[in-house]
């Protein structure tokens, strides 16, 4: 089944958190292929180095051509980068350890800071969401990612000191805003890991209501094992357990971010 509805605007959205194992890659996936599900053209970009996403989606990178990397650093063209239809209405932008590197690499670089939103700004209108799964840091990678999105989408673990370096991000964000993207802004939170028989998770679900407002999503995301073995099996959600309760969250949070227009 090929996306067939005209795609309006593209919305490009960073999913970030500096902390890492809170959820990014897993909702990276998961979304994308959630929204690819309800007919939404997405492509998602794998801006972390560990490259999760990638192998989290069946990508072997031993067979890729062209990667983020090569986007970044050595003009390759975008199109020539990325690897269609790994889920259903799901392209993918891919990482390979090369992208360790360019971190390093980009400080002497022109426009260094601009690099991701020049490589992808060609694709506005040929896609109805561009994810981009930023790596655990406020290094140049995660910059290029701040740089290239209209919108953040923060994952937070319901763990304790789950609010933890988020006041960085935020910092990190008015920066970029202030600077380089005058329109940034928070899209949305997502509670991940979530375990309501624990008081803790409870408690700080309504410490992250309380600190961030309206912004953030009323589908919580529940910890089951099935969400922590799909990657494993190369598939997202929505195909390795199409009925659980993994998959039904991520179609839900689908469905508020297609109504947050
Ligand atoms: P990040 O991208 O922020 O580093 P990941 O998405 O890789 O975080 O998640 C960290 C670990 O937690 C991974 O092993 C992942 O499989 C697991 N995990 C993430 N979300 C869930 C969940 N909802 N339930 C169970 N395990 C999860």
């Amino acid at each position: 089944k090929r996306v067939t509805h005209v795609i309006g605007e593209t919305k490009i959205m960073a999913i970030i958190n500096q902390k890492g194992g809170v959820g990014k890659s897993t909702t990276a996936v998961n979304l994308s292929a959630a929204l690819g599900e309800l007919n939404k053209a997405v492509l998602l970009v794998d801006l972390d180095p560990q490259g999760n996403a990638t192998s989290g989606l069946g990508v072997d990178k031993s067979q890729i051509a062209h990667d983020v990397y090569d986007v970044l650093l050595d003009d390759v063209s975008v199109m020539d980068a990325i690897v269609p239809d790994v889920s259903e209405g799901l392209d993918l932008l891919p990482a390979t350890i090369n992208l360790a590197g360019a971190e390093v690499e980009l400080v002497n670089e022109m426009a260094r800071e601009n690099r991701l939103k020049n490589a992808i700004g060609a694709l506005r209108g040929k896609y109805d969401y561009i994810f981009i799964d930023c790596p655990p840091s406020l290094g140049l990678l995660t910059i290029n990612a701040l740089v290239a999105s209209d919108k953040l989408l923060i994952p937070i673990q319901c763990e304790f000191y789950a609010l933890e370096g988020v006041t960085k991000l935020l910092d990190s964000m008015k920066r970029v805003k202030g600077m380089l993207n005058p329109s940034l802004d928070i899209f949305g939170v997502v509670l991940t890991m979530y375990d309501g028989r624990t008081t803790l998770a409870r408690e700080v679900a309504n410490e992250v209501r309380r600190f961030f407002g309206k912004v953030v999503f009323d589908t919580m995301i529940p910890r089951t094992v099935k969400l922590s073995e799909a990657p494993s099996y190369g598939q997202p959600i929505t195909e390795y357990d199409p009925k659980g309760k993994g998959a039904e969250a991520y179609i839900n949070m689908a469905k508020e971010v297609i109504s947050r227009g």
